[in-house]
């Protein structure tokens, strides 16, 4: 969506820009189109200007030309009448002539006209005198003096003003063709500017377009590249892995030979995520990618399926080839990957189905591997390969879920209590809730079969808040028949997000006239260090309360003590692993002294669980372990057995767990 408003916001980008060009050249045009109508005007002018002056200089040949004949005229007239009727004739030629003469003057004139003109005015000026002499001599009656004074003198004179006009009339004419040549090269320069700059424009967009196009097309590549690679890994995705399994089937066809689907999910990769953060995340990924890469053959596939899985083509690969593979997957994933000082273990879960024997197209392969996984992942194995009734088995899960559901609200949840004793007394202090679920056709469910499905289908809330009103009513009644026992519940790391998670425990603290101190709760460590700030703030609300907190599974994560010291924890609880494999296994039993000498010194209460033997409780007590849980003294109890079997703990005790040679303390 957002892309799609960024391309939109190009597209107007671009038109917009598109028509500032058409804008430019379109003032550009009318720029051009005034410069051409301008030079128009101007010549139209020049030309105006010229035919006027020429006008003015025939009008003043004529009167030349009429005043010369006039001349004539007086020569050969007798009667004085016609004379003097000719004498105004010829001064009113003069006239007009001088009239004309001056309203060329007036005229803005160039240096050459001007100059012609002047000549003309002399020549005028010199005439003068002869034309005067010759009027005289006429007035004295007509002889042939006179003509042949007009014919050699006068005529000559007047000709050559003639002539002197005759030149302005030929410049003007000159000054014209020149104007309309200027205007004609000033058109063509206008118009082949406009020629060169549209077909630069036409030019600069075509390189532009080519420009872009030829982008757009690496570009696209580019985008095709990354739509079918994975950003973090660099890894094919999942649709060039779909690809890649069909160029496998039409191999596999060809050549006859089978090829094997690996879908591998990394085991406890969440809590790495959710412990050390993301950044270590990716980069445990990144590692992950590049050891499977240098596992593999050239013709195989290494993809990534998203998340923390990933998804192997194993090309040739049938049935037999199958251990030899997941051999080298597990010792490709050993080495602890190293973040810093701290190594941390990988694991994963691989489930591979086979072409052409288990199916013959993506999809199938794809689903049958997943499949496959989920098997490896429940039965602790890490790798499975898909068998048909596998498929049951994982319809089974789902339709559990749907029932899960249904369980939390029509009290198929069950708890048994685990009692907690004490190492020094022998005594009783508390119980562990731990559900169970009575399901209506397979009987008695553990929670390792429901936990994790209820975190998945989001019901995690759900059945927290239930084992929480069931244990603290529990509580309640054993309070009022006199055993004042500490309950312990545990809360799922989801709970931690649960804001309104605290309140409900103080109504039903309140509810149940039960008090804050009796109540613990344990949480696994990597759900408190997540430092997630919700968590933090919950768990301080859960402290101020009065409640105990307890770090259960300890040991199995990735926090310190010294991280732990910052939360308001008041106990902690080690991890059944350690305890169970602490006769045969140095190793535990150097880790359970040394998480009990550190706890103590960080002033918290130790509680061991899983102590199924005599011995475990022995080394326990010996090592200043302050509470146990474990099957040697008693399995969880369902409620209706809790207050008999409190009832002969005192001598179960006495038989079970002092030393042989000393009585209990009365
Ligand atoms: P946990 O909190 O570590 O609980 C102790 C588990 O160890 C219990 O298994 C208990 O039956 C078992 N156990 C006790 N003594 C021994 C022993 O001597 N040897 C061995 N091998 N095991 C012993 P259970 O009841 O199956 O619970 C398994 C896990 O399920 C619990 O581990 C806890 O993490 C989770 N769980 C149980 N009830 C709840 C619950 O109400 N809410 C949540 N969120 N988780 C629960
Ligand atoms: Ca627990
Ligand atoms: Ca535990």
């Amino acid at each position: 969506m957002e892309h799609e408003q960024q391309y939109a916001g190009i597209e107007s980008r671009i038109v917009a820009g598109f028509l500032i060009v058409l804008v430019l050249m379109g003032i550009l045009a009318f720029l051009g189109l005034r410069h051409i109508s301008e030079a128009d005007q101007r010549l139209k002018q020049i030309v105006d200007n010229n035919n006027h002056k020429t006008e003015l200089a025939h009008t003043m040949l004529t009167a030349l030309h009429e005043r010369a004949l006039s001349m004539h005229a007086l020569s050969i007239m007798a009667d004085p009448f016609d004379k003097d009727a000719e004498m105004q004739r010829f001064s009113g030629y003069a006239s007009v002539y001088l009239s004309a003469r001056e309203r060329l003057e007036q005229m803005p004139l160039s240096s050459r006209e001007r100059e012609i003109l002047r000549r003309i005015s002399r020549l005028m000026r010199d005439s003068n005198h002869e034309v005067q002499a010759i009027v005289d001599m006429s007035m004295e009656n007509g002889n042939g003096a006179l003509f042949e004074r007009i014919r050699n003198s006068g005529l000559p004179l007047q000709r050559k003003i003639a002539a002197g006009v005759n030149d302005l009339i030929l410049l003007q004419r000159e000054l014209t063709d020149i104007a309309v040549k200027n205007a004609d090269a000033s058109y063509l320069k206008v118009r082949n500017l406009m020629v060169a700059l549209v077909a630069a424009a036409v030019l600069i967009g075509l390189l532009i377009t080519l420009y872009v196009s030829r982008r757009a097309g690496q570009q696209a590549r580019r985008l095709r590249v990354q739509a079918m690679h994975d950003a973090l890994t660099g890894l094919p995705n999942r649709s060039l892995l779909q690809d890649r399994i069909e160029q496998a089937i039409a191999h596999a066809r060809r050549s006859g030979q089978p090829f094997c689907i690996a879908l591998m999910d990394l085991n406890r990769f969440k809590e790495v995520n959710d412990t050390l953060g993301h950044d270590v995340g990716d980069e445990l990924l990144r590692e992950v990618s590049r050891r499977l890469t240098r596992l593999v053959r050239a013709e195989d596939t290494v993809a990534r399926m998203g998340g923390d899985e990933f998804v192997l083509v194993l090309q040739g690969i049938g049935e037999p080839g199958i251990p030899r593979f997941a051999e080298k997957l597990r010792k490709a994933l050993e080495p602890a990957f190293l973040w810093g000082k701290q190594g941390i273990d990988i694991s994963a879960s691989t489930g591979m189905a086979l072409f052409p024997r288990h199916a013959e197209d993506t999809r199938s392969l794809i689903r049958y591997a997943d499949i496959a996984m989920y098997m490896a992942k429940r039965s602790g194995r890490d790798h499975a390969v898909y068998a048909p009734d596998q498929e049951q088995i994982s319809r089974d899960m789902l339709s559990l879920k749907s029932q899960l559901r249904e369980a939390i609200h029509s009290d198929q949840l069950v708890l048994h209590y685990q009692p907690k004793i004490d190492h020094r007394t022998c005594r009783v202090i508390g119980l562990e809730a731990l559900a169970r679920w009575n399901h209506p056709e397979k009987g008695l469910l553990a929670p390792d079969n429901f936990i994790s499905l209820a975190e998945e289908a989001g019901l995690i809330e759900d059945v927290t808040r239930w084992v929480l009103k069931t244990a603290i009513a529990q509580l309640s009644l054993l309070h009022a028949s006199g055993h004042v026992l500490n309950m312990g519940a545990n809360l799922s790391p989801r709970n931690l997000h649960d804001l309104g998670l605290p309140a409900t425990i103080a109504t039903l603290l309140a509810g149940n006239e039960v008090s804050a101190e009796h109540l613990t709760l344990e949480i696994t460590e990597n759900a408190v260090m997540s430092n997630a700030a919700d968590a933090l703030a919950i768990l301080g609300k859960l402290d101020r309360m009065g409640i105990t907190l307890a770090i259960d599974d300890f040991g199995t994560g990735y926090s310190s003590l010294a991280h732990l010291r910052q939360l308001p924890v008041d106990e902690i609880k080690i991890d059944k692993s350690f305890v169970i494999g602490m006769e045969e296994n140095e190793n535990d039993a150097v880790i359970v002294r040394s998480i009990i000498d550190l706890a103590h010194n960080l002033g918290l209460k130790v509680v061991a669980e899983g102590v199924d033997t005599r011995d475990a409780w022995d080394t326990l007590t010996i090592l200043g372990c302050d509470h146990s849980q474990g099957f040697y003294m008693s399995e969880p109890l369902p409620a209706g057995e809790l207050l008999q079997w409190l009832a002969e703990w005192p001598a179960i005790a006495r038989a079970a767990l002092q030393p042989q040679r000393h009585e209990l303390p009365a």
